[in-house]
């Protein structure tokens, strides 16, 4: 079968439809295998940073987005013995990005918004219950297996994005390693609709409360209020959603007289992981295939967001003959040391700050945020840190 310059993407979650918009917009043909008999439709993530919001403005995206998410400007900093500490508004790097805020709006609305602005293209195509098995490739384009309810085939293209997840088939189909390590405890996320800011009257919208055993990330979603907190390893499904569990875990947290409506419940294992490389020839690797992280800080799907949208423009200018394909290294020589340097380490040491088991460690701490909050020039390093901002500009400075 004769090879044009199509793309296949495997896997239609964020980073994948990201990057299927940005191609079809510049006319390329795209087709995305999904695994699913839809677009999945899970509670992930939920925090959209400034420069993410940014890039997907220029793509049209983020007042969709806006219309169904909820702006919240401030974080805060809180420790559970001890209460507020710091808050840190983004309205002090409101110079720096026409969106001074994190928006929270779950990501299967991302998916759904871009599938409904792809729907008049012609060239692009979603393929469901396409579940990819398999890639290879020749210097003239890649051959994707995939299996169907109603038997395997295979696709042609001129290049494959794996934006398949953290299990990528993509990824393991090429030899890449996928090196780092799992944390020895389980992550429970519960969402509950109770306004946890009337029931602790100064909680904010995004709060990150400290504590060695019961550190807790709180986040204002659109329609609920999700709590994410570790839980033993060797505690099992049932016993960690034992109601009377979770209720003394939840009112521990934001203490109040009645029990709390638990609307959704999920349980995990985290990984910090980073592929060994971005890119094999003609087969590219974005998102969760690339690099896994713990959730403190919202940076998993905001870095897949910044590597489906660097790596589609990039295919762009190549497949217009604008550039060879030396530019798809460049892809790995940016996105892949920021995944390691800033996003890793990054997410690393929030974990670290949170469950500080050291008194005096954790006193000292929050001395320095108290007194990094009263410094407007101190809290915009944190800021221009924490909302990506420095990561995408460092990234983008590498030639
Ligand atoms: C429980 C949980 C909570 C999380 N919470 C947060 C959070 O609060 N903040 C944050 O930033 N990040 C969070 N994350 C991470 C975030 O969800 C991911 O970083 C983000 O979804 C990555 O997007 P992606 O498109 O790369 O991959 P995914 O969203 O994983 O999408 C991969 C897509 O590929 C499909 N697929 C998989 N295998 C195949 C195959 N073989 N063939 C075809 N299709 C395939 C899947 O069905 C899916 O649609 C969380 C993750 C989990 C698991």
């Amino acid at each position: 079968m004769a090879i044009k310059n199509n793309v296949i993407i495997a896997g239609a979650g964020p980073v994948g439809c990201v990057a299927a918009l940005i191609l079809s917009n510049a006319g390329i043909p795209v087709t995305l295998l999904e695994a699913e008999a839809g677009l999945i439709q899970d509670l992930r993530a939920s925090t959209f940073h400034p420069p993410s919001l940014d890039m997907l403005d220029e793509l049209g995206v983020t007042p969709k987005l806006i219309e169904r998410g909820l702006i919240t400007p401030s974080i805060q900093y809180r420790d559970l013995d001890d209460g507020l500490v710091a808050e840190f508004d983004h309205a002090l790097i409101a110079d720096e990005t026409n969106h001074p805020y994190r928006l929270q709006c779950e990501q299967f609305k991302l998916t759904r918004v871009i599938h409904d602005m792809l729907e008049p293209f012609g060239d692009t195509e979603f393929r469901f219950n396409a579940r990819v098995t398999g890639a290879s490739q020749t210097g003239e384009g890649v051959t994707v297996a995939y299996s169907t309810p109603d038997g395997d085939e295979e696709i042609f293209g001129a290049y494959l994005i794996g934006c398949d997840g953290s299990r990528s088939v993509v990824r393991k189909s090429q030899g890449i390693e996928f090196a780092g390590f799992t944390y020895p405890e389980q992550f429970v996320t519960i969402s509950v609709p109770e306004p946890v800011d009337r029931i602790v009257p100064d909680m904010g919208h995004v709060a990150y409360i400290s504590h060695p055993t019961e550190w807790c990330a709180l986040i204002h979603a659109p329609d609920f209020w999700r709590f994410l907190f570790p839980i033993p390893m060797e505690m099992t499904r049932e016993e960690a959603f034992d109601e009377t569990y979770l209720q003394d875990r939840l009112h521990r947290l934001a203490p109040w007289d009645s029990a709390y409506s638990v609307n959704h419940k999920t349980l995990y294992g985290v990984n910090q992981r980073v592929a060994e490389t971005y890119r094999k020839g003609r087969i590219l690797l974005a998102g969760d295939a690339a690099h896994v992280n713990n959730p403190l800080g919202g940076m998993g799907m905001n870095g897949g967001l910044h590597d489906g949208i660097n790596l589609a423009n990039k295919l762009v200018r190549i497949i217009r003959g604008e550039e060879s394909d030396d530019l798809l290294d460049r892809y790995d020589r940016q996105r892949r040391p920021i995944a390691v340097e800033y996003v890793q380490a990054q997410t690393i040491r929030n974990k670290k700050n949170l469950e500080e088991k050291d008194p005096a460690v954790r006193k000292r701490r929050q001395d320095e945020l108290r007194a990094v909050a009263e410094d407007a020039g101190k809290s915009r390093e944190i800021l221009m840190q924490t909302s990506m901002i420095y990561g995408v500009r460092k990234s983008e400075a590498i030639q």
